[in-house]
């Protein structure tokens, strides 16, 4: 599979090392505002997963592309600009089924079919009102054009 760091502007983020990234607090972790502006920026404002648009780099998720429950790793290139449903609806689930959730909730189907109901519908036969989507990055990829 492609990856998300393939489908935006590395040159604003060249300039971080992990450590201006992730500040440690006696709390646990977060992103600085600075990463966290420059990697919407780099993204083109744009949710790499939906490609809907984030409004503000504050509102913007830092979603780990390999999940930390999989072993992903605190590193640059493992963060994503994601926008909160997709940060959310990734987590737990592989990226098969994360781009059926996706493309669900893309659709006129949004809150009547899940996924299990989908793919049941699906195997019968039943043409549904959408196609399963290509992530943003993906797209962006293919288009082979970053800005
Ligand atoms: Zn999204």
């Amino acid at each position: 599979m492609n990856h998300p760091s393939q489908a935006r502007n590395n040159e604003i983020l060249n300039q971080f090392k992990i450590e201006d990234a992730l500040k440690i607090t006696p709390r646990g972790y977060r992103f600085s505002l600075r990463f966290k502006r420059a990697l919407w920026l780099a993204s083109s404002k744009l949710c790499a997963y939906c490609g809907d648009e984030i409004e503000n780099h504050k509102s913007m998720n830092v979603d780990h592309f390999i999940p930390k429950s999989k072993g992903g790793p605190e590193a640059l290139n493992n963060y994503v600009c994601s926008c909160g449903y997709c940060n959310f609806s990734k987590q737990a689930v592989d990226m098969d089924e994360f781009r059926i959730r996706m493309s669900i909730s893309k659709s006129p189907l949004k809150g009547i079919i899940n996924s299990t109901q989908f793919k049941q519908l699906t195997e019968i036969g039943v043409e549904l009102p959408f196609k399963i989507q290509k992530f943003h990055f993906e797209k962006v990829i293919e288009k082979g054009v970053v800005s």
